[in-house]
């Protein structure tokens, strides 16, 4: 019963996606507490990645919770099956070789462990936007912090509950005092070994 298909029926593999992509795919995961800088530095990573023929996509909350997690909720359970959706996701986009660039507080390493055991550790690259909670409030991009010191919201993460230190991040950074033109720099120059074809093909 050999060779009942055709060579031609052969699924197109990953390594050939990457290949004609240019680029290695990964998970590009930044997590941090609401206000440090996680969408902002995603999406400046992004532009420029294009900018230089990298294919990326990014999944955070606008178009995660508003599309295919729009059915769930702030349970326990629910946030279990979000992030369990959005780690299955980026799989889906790792394996079609496109760089998955996410944003999402994911403020416990039970969290980020569910995550980077569906995507699998060595496809998975944590960043930690370490931006202390006093600037991150100050900064109160959505209003949030105040709503949460009103109690507004429970369980605000960093107020009502706690954020888990990483204990397996690749980079920190701290957003307060340096612009995202040089918080870009710092990513790309420890992002780009990762993501960069050549890195194999001259070893
Ligand atoms: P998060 O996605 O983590 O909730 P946002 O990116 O939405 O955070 O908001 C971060 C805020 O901080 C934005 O208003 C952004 O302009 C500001 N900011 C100031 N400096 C930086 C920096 N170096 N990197 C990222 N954001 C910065």
């Amino acid at each position: 019963m050999k060779h009942i298909y055709p060579d031609f029926v052969k699924i197109v593999s990953r390594t050939e996606k990457e290949q004609m992509l240019h680029q290695k795919s990964r998970v590009i995961w930044f997590t941090g507490l609401s206000g440090s800088g996680k969408t902002t530095l995603a999406t400046a990573l992004e532009r420029d990645l294009f900018n230089k023929g990298y294919l990326s996509q990014i999944l955070d909350g606008d178009n995660i919770r508003t599309g295919i997690n729009n059915n769930l909720g702030f349970s326990n359970e629910d946030r279990v099956e979000n992030i369990r959706r959005i780690a299955e996701i980026s799989k889906l986009l790792v394996n079609s070789g496109v760089i998955c660039i996410c944003a999402f507080v994911s403020p416990t390493e039970e969290t980020r462990k569910i995550v980077r055991d569906i995507v699998g550790p060595e496809d998975f690259l944590e960043i930690f936007v370490s931006t202390p909670i006093e600037v991150c409030e100050s900064r109160d991009v959505k209003g949030l912090y105040r709503k949460a010191r009103a109690g507004v919201i429970k369980d605000f993460t960093g107020i009502g509950s706690p954020f888990e230190i990483p204990q397996h991040s690749i980079l920190s950074i701290d957003t307060s005092d340096i612009s995202v033109e040089e918080c870009l720099k710092i990513l790309l120059n420890r992002l780009f070994p990762e993501i960069s074809i050549q890195k194999n093909t001259t070893e």
